[in-house]
């Protein structure tokens, strides 16, 4: 089965590649030099190994894929990010970048804007969200050098690992049966006066919680504390929070606008490859710290170059003209982008009332956004470990076009009883299913996937 599609994806990259070359060869011709010349059969064998080889992969650009966080790219990302990249700009310097930079600029404005952030804010794009997220908690540190940042049990694995790189202290705050921190033990930290930054997740990477902003807000202004929210999933449901996701989690996405700083990530859920995160601070005068000698004035110029605003240096100006290009087809309205949302947060709505309903699978939470959570109707730990393990490999077996593909999550028996669940707690822990349903094909493929799903935990059960 080939995708149905309504775009000519080959005439649009016959167009870019097309174009640059006449682009080039404007400048005059040039003899290619004998070291770089390559034989064409050769390197067509190669690329046809290539392509063999990339056969050794999971479907993620399909909706039978509903396992972890990973789809494809939207082809208007892939020719403008090919088009670019044969020119290859840096978006270091202006320099290196003068159209890239600015469009780079274009998508920082608008990505700002979609958050509520002011006109004046500082931010850039970076390779990912780690490193996005490493540099507002670097600046945390220069902030508030002798402070601890707190933030969620089931905060990204990043802030613990980015903490010990940056020689910070960092707490963990317990989550809710929710999967949301805990208000209370967030505060009980606070008191203690020695937390500088909170780090609020709006959509934990495992479970798709969203940390309770409003709030958080409230009392970091209370003692004294910064926000950094970490949106690198989720950031982009703020373009459908006030009519499409529970007014409880509207009212956090609608507090992004009082954050400190905030990461978001392009390549997760705004149709880009990998490569794409954001950071972005509230306060420009934080831009001192990265400065080498410039004046602060230097950073609010229209002319900064974001080579002296981001702790990488080299950095992909095809990113920044994929982004910009697929945000001309799909503007951050809740009819462009929002469109592709909606039914992804659809998909987990639905799958969640199929398995209320199941005899054999049961939800594990509530989905706030687009990641569901499930596990097999069994009484013990060893069961649910074995069973769901058993469910993921079944589901992935069989012909290409039968296969569905699954993933797991693992969890403890205290976050198990946190949501009502009796099971026999004969294992330290277990895993359960976990899909995430991101692209907006799977709200039609919801019913088939979860009768295939159903089938088998029926027979495994038994
Ligand atoms: C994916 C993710 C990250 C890490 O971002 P990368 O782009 O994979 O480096 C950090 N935080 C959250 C919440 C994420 O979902």
């Amino acid at each position: 089965m080939t995708q149905i599609d309504n775009l000519n994806f080959p005439e649009l990259l016959t167009q870019v590649v097309g174009a640059i070359e006449n682009l080039k060869s404007s400048y005059g011709e040039f003899a290619t030099h004998p070291s770089m010349k390559s034989d064409q059969a050769k390197v067509s064998a190669v690329l046809e190994e290539l392509t063999d080889r990339l056969e050794n992969n999971f479907p993620y650009f399909h909706p039978s894929y509903a396992a972890q966080m990973l789809k494809a790219p939207h082809p208007v990302a892939v020719a403008a990010y090919l088009a670019t990249m044969m020119l290859n700009p840096n978006n270091h310097s202006i320099d290196s970048s003068p159209a890239t930079t600015q469009m780079e600029r274009d998508v920082l404005k608008q990505i700002a804007a979609m958050f509520g952030y002011p006109e004046e804010f500082l931010g850039h794009l970076t390779s990912s969200g780690t490193t996005a997220n490493l540099e507002a908690l670097w600046i945390a540190r220069e902030l508030q050098p002798t402070k601890k940042i707190a933030h969620s049990a089931d905060a990204h694995y990043t802030h613990a690992r980015m903490s010990e790189v940056l020689g910070t202290t960092n707490v963990s705050i317990a989550t809710e049966s929710d999967g949301r921190m805990s208000l209370d033990e967030l505060e009980k930290e606070l008191k203690t006066g020695e937390i500088g930054t909170i780090v609020a997740t709006l959509g934990t990477t495992g479970l798709g919680a969203v940390d309770p902003l409003a709030e958080i807000i409230e009392l970091a202004k209370k003692y004294g504390a910064r926000v950094h929210v970490d949106t690198a999933y989720g950031g982009f449901f703020k373009l459908i929070a006030d009519n499409h996701l529970a007014p409880e989690t509207a009212r956090h996405f609608a507090a992004l606008k009082d954050a400190d700083s905030i990461v978001v990530d392009p390549h997760k859920h705004g149709l880009q490859p990998y490569g794409s995160g954001a950071v972005f601070f509230r306060d420009i005068s934080i831009g001192k710290f990265y400065k080498h000698d410039s004046p602060y004035t230097y950073f609010i110029s229209d002319d900064v170059h974001f080579g002296e605003i981001q702790l990488e240096c080299s950095r992909a100006g095809a990113s920044a003209a994929a982004i910009w290009a697929t945000l001309k087809v799909f503007p951050l309205t809740e009819q462009g982008l929002g469109s592709a949302l909606i039914p992804t947060v659809n998909a987990a709505k639905n799958w969640h009332k199929l398995l209320l309903d199941s005899d054999s699978l049961m939800p594990y939470q509530k989905p706030e956004l687009d990641i569901l959570t499930y596990l097999p109707r069994v009484d013990s730990l060893t069961k649910l470990d074995e069973i769901s393990h058993e469910i993921l490999v079944q589901a992935g077996s069989g012909s290409k076009a039968q296969q569905i593909h699954l993933a797991t999550y693992i969890v403890k028996p205290e976050a198990l009883q946190a949501r009502g669940f009796k099971l026999n707690a004969d294992a330290k822990n277990a895993r359960i299913l976990r899909s995430v349903l991101m692209k907006p094909e799977h709200e039609t493929w919801v019913p088939a996937l979860h009768n295939k799903v159903q089938e088998i935990a029926r027979k495994l059960i038994r």
